[in-house]
């Protein structure tokens, strides 16, 4: 497999095989997303409602729930502490040359305001995200991708009004809903026939321009730098603190997790995939991860929270801001604020770092700065999301299991 990644990255760089790639190639691609895409939704709604209705215990739910969002705030407001002190330390917006900002500024002129435009239809502040959560059509929220959320906060209201029932009455609704769920981790598995094929063909039609790779690398380091920081130091302490799981085993285990978030970007196409390996590759109980697991993947996006809180200060510095230390806290704050708000699919943190840029009154035209390498720190910042959320799973499982 890696044989084939480095193949086809050669191969989508060499003259006229991008355009080859693109019509041949990326097709299968496209095909294998679609197909994981397809399972996310069904996944969500069976496993969450499955879960509940297993727990059997609303005090239990609201505790595990509880433990949930309390680990996913604690993990999310440190990756933004660690890209604000990063950015701050590196300074690597001081390192961007004027004619570049320039050539950058004017290439991305055009992508730039299709962005702003569709972040003013987004949401803009914490009253505004409140509500959004909340569905008034379920069937609408199942069928965008941007409204996941509103999908878990169903299944949840779902499973909590499901335990309520009369047990003659909601069996025969629980044992529909968990075999609905296992027919499709069963599908998951049909569709991970295809898998090699599918993050081969999704590798090879990424192309890349090498040229603003290079005057932007500092930047670029910055971010993957601070990534590397949140998988090799701070999930290690944290799975150590809660489980007696080696990181070597957590990595192992991980590793088809994360070549599928590296090829997709999107922590909901690797959902069916995440669930399948936290729950058999750690023995988590099912009902447990796949409820942390599909909260996280709505909510949990550490490595988004990261980059956001990296880019907001490297377009500040760039654009010759000075930040005070009140503005590099808003950053932090809004930076998990607005990383809560992306959905899991590609490019969703681009969207909603204009809430973080409008927060401290960077110009949000600046965006096109980083425009460039973004698909690239995409795929970085995809893998760290998900690892969070199965280092979630595991530490929620882990607490569960001391009571
Ligand atoms: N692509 C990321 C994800 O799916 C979200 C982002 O754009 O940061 O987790």
């Amino acid at each position: 497999m890696a044989m084939g990644i480095v193949w086809s990255i050669a191969a989508s760089n060499i003259n006229g095989g991008a355009a080859w790639t693109t019509a041949y190639v990326k097709p299968f691609g496209t095909i294998f997303i679609k197909l994981l895409q397809m399972l996310a939704i069904p996944l969500i709604i069976t496993s969450i409602i499955s879960g509940i209705a297993g727990l059997r215990d609303i005090n239990k739910l609201g505790r595990i729930g509880g433990r949930t969002l309390i680990l996913f705030t604690v993990t999310c407001l440190t990756s933004t502490i660690i890209g604000v002190s990063l950015a701050t330390a590196f300074k690597p917006g001081t390192a961007i040359p004027e004619q570049t900002k320039t050539a950058l500024m004017h290439s991305y002129q055009e992508k730039t305001s299709g962005l702003i435009e569709t972040a003013q239809g987004n949401t803009t502040n914490a009253m505004h995200m409140i509500t959004e959560m909340v569905p008034n059509n379920i069937f609408y929220a199942m069928s965008n991708n941007g409204l996941m959320l509103q999908v878990v906060i169903f299944a949840i209201l779902f499973g909590i009004a499901l335990t309520k029932v009369n047990t003659s009455k909601s069996e025969i609704v629980v044992q529909l809903i968990d075999g609905l769920n296992e027919t499709f981790m069963q599908l998951v598995m049909l569709v991970m026939v295809i898998a090699p094929v599918g993050v081969f063909a999704l590798i090879a039609s990424i192309s890349f321009d090498v040229h603003v790779f290079l005057s932007l690398l500092y930047y670029m380091l910055t971010v993957i730098a601070g990534l590397a920081v949140i998988l090799f130091i701070l999930y290690p302490l944290i799975i150590k603190l809660f489980s007696a799981i080696t990181y070597k085993k957590f990595f192992k285990t991980m590793q088809p997790v994360f070549l599928m978030a590296f090829s997709t970007s999107s922590s909901a196409a690797t959902l069916p995939v995440t669930m399948d390996k936290v729950a058999n590759g750690f023995n988590i109980k099912k009902e447990i991860s796949d409820f942390v697991l599909s909260l996280g993947t709505t909510i949990n996006m550490d490595g988004t929270a990261l980059y956001q809180s990296i880019a907001a200060v490297f377009i500040a510095q760039a654009t010759g801001m000075e930040l005070t230390t009140g503005q590099l806290i808003i950053i932090a704050l809004t930076a998990t604020l607005s990383a809560v708000g992306a959905a899991g699919i590609p490019g969703a943190g681009m969207i909603t770092l204009i809430i973080v840029l409008d927060a401290v009154e960077i110009p949000i035209e600046a965006i096109a700065l980083i425009m460039a390498p973004d698909r690239l720190l995409d795929m970085f910042r995809t893998v760290i999301n998900v690892a969070g959320d199965a280092c979630g799973a595991i530490a929620v499982f882990g607490m569960e299991k001391k009571d």
